[in-house]
Order: structure tokens, then sequence, then C-alpha cells
């Protein structure tokens, strides 16, 4: 099996009819590099900084940070790498964010201060990361993806934070600087920019569709729900139909997007995803393979059938059975 994996690594992730699919690799924690490299992937799709920020009593400072992240470029060897910069919030930690931050806990953390808007609160934080981020672009390919944008104003003004920042940079002696700006995309992790998808294309240079967070806030089911409740699912037919509506309006206009959510990584749903107009899926390093090998046998045709079925199924349970039929 460890065989059959090693020539999978090789082979291209195209269907039996030849779409390419590009596989990227999800990051959470540096040592994952190695197995990242192993996977096969093209590239971070997701990188997750929050890493960076856990555990500790200051946030890093910019050589730091800037000294992280060309590692990890380097290490992806002109495959380019997708940071994400801070999702501080919700469920990411929220009882350390006290140490940096002079807010009191909300009521609603899911709803509240989280992602890019409590970058924009405190844009010290914003552009220390980007400054960062932006010295690795020197190194290799490098694109930079906001979290949990709602609205067209969040992404305008990460941009001007971001060439402020590079400006600032340029005036500086002794740092070596990509030759532009790299590009500035967004995950689509909630309903309204699902919804706002043709607006948000206007000022995103990207999109990541978070199907994690998607899945949660459409429909209004936190993952730790009781047992018994299975309400958090991503298979919903709900949650298909704004993941349609995303890749729908992102073919008219051109942007790119990927998914980078849990549901990338499973390879039942890779044909499914591939019906609803996906051609970027970026998970876990480990499932890379076995993604592939959904990908290689499935036909575009049998996808888009299957697509269409379940944006019209009744529930989830139904979505799942007609992928276990299509596995069949
Ligand atoms: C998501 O919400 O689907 C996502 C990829 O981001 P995270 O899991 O880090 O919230
Ligand atoms: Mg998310």
């Amino acid at each position: 099996a460890r065989r059959a994996l090693a020539r999978l690594q090789r082979l291209p992730a195209t269907t039996k009819d030849g779409t390419p699919v590009e596989l990227q690799a999800n990051l959470e924690l540096p040592f994952e590099l190695a197995m990242i490299a192993e996977s096969g992937a093209h590239g971070i799709g997701l990188l997750r900084s929050e890493f960076m920020f856990m555990n500790r009593e200051v946030a890093p400072d910019e050589d730091t940070q800037a000294r992280i992240y060309q590692d990890i470029v380097e290490a992806m060897d002109g495959d380019p790498v997708t940071i994400r910069v801070l999702d501080w919030g919700s469920d990411k930690e929220v009882e350390a964010l006290s140490r940096y931050l002079p807010e009191t806990p909300e009521a609603n953390p899911a709803l509240g201060l989280r992602g890019i808007r409590l970058l924009l609160r405190y844009p010290a934080l914003l552009e220390t990361q980007l400054a960062a981020i932006l010295r690795a672009a020197a190194h290799g390919p490098v694109r930079i993806m906001l979290p949990m944008v709602s609205v067209a104003a969040e992404v305008q003004a990460a941009r001007e934070v971001l060439i402020r920042v590079w400006r600032r940079l340029k005036r500086r002696k002794n740092i070596t600087l990509p030759d532009s700006l790299p590009p500035l995309g967004i995950m689509v992790e909630t309903p309204a920019a699902a919804l706002a998808s043709p607006v948000l294309a206007q000022h995103a240079d990207f999109f990541s569709i978070g199907t994690n967070d998607l899945t949660m806030y459409t429909l209004a089911a936190d993952r730790s729900l009781p047992a018994g409740m299975k309400l958090y699912d991503p298979l919903e037919p709900a949650v298909l139909r704004l993941i349609h509506l995303t890749s729908s309006f992102a073919a008219q206009v051109g942007i790119q997007v990927s998914v980078c959510g849990e549901l990338a990584g499973r390879p039942h749903a890779a044909p499914l995803l591939l019906g609803l107009g996906i051609r970027q899926l970026s998970m876990h390093g480990n499932t890379v393979p076995l993604v592939k090998k959904a990908i290689r046998a499935s036909s575009l045709a049998a996808c888009q059938r299957l697509a269409a079925d379940a944006l019209a199924a009744p529930s989830a349970d139904a979505v799942r059975a007609l992928l276990a039929d299509a596995e069949a």
C-alpha cells in the first residue's frame, strides 16, 4: 500500500475524462512540513498562522514571524504558500485573547470579534504580520488570505493596510521585498461572503471556501452541539448551495476558488465538490493521496449529475447516501 501511495504521489490529480484538479495542503503546525512535502500537494492552500500566537505572553515580533514564514516558503521550493492572517477568536483560544488585547470577553464569540474584524480593530497586529509575510514573499510565491470576511469593506480596509505596510517597508534598508504585492484573497466562510461573492470578487484576488465555519454559520449550529443533534453537517444541501453559488460566481468573473475546510479532505466528497465546480482543494497533508485517488476514479459528467442530485436532496443523510451510491 505504501508503494502504491508513493506511485500516486507522482501521478496528476486528473479525472478519468481529463479535468485537472489542484490539490494543496493545510498547515496548522510547522512540524507538518515534511509530511506535506511528501504528500504530492502543490503548495499550501491554507497556512493557519494561529500557532505562532499560542502559548505566549506577547505576540511574536516581525523578525520572528518573517523567519518562520520564510522557512516554510523555502521548504515548499517554488510551490505557492497561502498564509492566512491571524484568525483569533470564537473556538480559537478565546481565553488567551485577554493577554494580548484589552477586550472583555463577549457573550457570543462566534458572532463577535474574530478573524478580520479583530485585526482591523487592532491594526498593529495585522501590520506586523503583513510586514513579515511581505518579507517572506521575497523568497517564493506567497498569497495572503483574510479570515472571517463578511463584507467588502473589510477587504478594502485590509488592502489599505497592506499597501501602507508595503510602502513603509520599501523605505526601509536591509530588507528584501518581492517585485510586486502578493495576491490578497479571502476565506468564504460566512453565508454573507458566499451570497455577496460577486461583490467580493471585485475586491479579493482569490476565494477559499472554509466549509467548517460556513457549515456552522449557515446552520446556526455549533460543532459542539449535544450528541444526537447532528445539525452540524457540511453535506447539508443548504451548505452545498452556498458552495455552488460561490464557485459559479467565481467562474463567471474568472476568480480562483478553492475549498480548504475539512470537507475538502474527505475522499468520498471529492466528486461532489468537482460537480459543484471546484477545481482546487486544500486539505490535511495525509489525505492528499486518498483524495487524488478518488478524483482519478471520477468522471466529470458523473460528478455533475451527483452534484445536481445532492443540491436537490432533502437532507445531509440523503446526500451521504448519494455519495455512497456513487462510490459503489
Ligand atoms: C474553515 O472554517 O473551514 C477553515 C478552513 O478555517 P478554520 O477551520 O481554521 O476555522
Ligand atoms: Mg474557519
